[in-house]
């Protein structure tokens, strides 16, 4: 761990840097209180989902003006 990475919360399963949407869509589907967050490829897997999947419910939140997305 290198003082960058430290910075920017990374997936706790492949230690991908992780965007604001990323961490959005965590908090909406596993927990909303999370400190710790997978990537889009990892949340995927873990909810036996698509990337192409998650990101349309993204852009569904965003949509419905939701803070967690930008
Ligand atoms: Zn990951």
């Amino acid at each position: 761990m290198d003082s960058e990475s430290a910075k920017q919360p990374c997936c706790k399963k492949c230690g991908k840097v992780l965007s604001y949407d990323e961490i959005g869509i965590h908090k909406k589907m596993i927990n909303r209180g999370a400190t710790e967050f997978f990537c889009l490829a990892c949340l995927a897997a873990y909810t036996n989902s698509t990337e192409e999947r998650l990101r349309e419910r993204i852009e569904h939140f965003r949509r419905q003006g939701c803070l967690l997305f930008q």
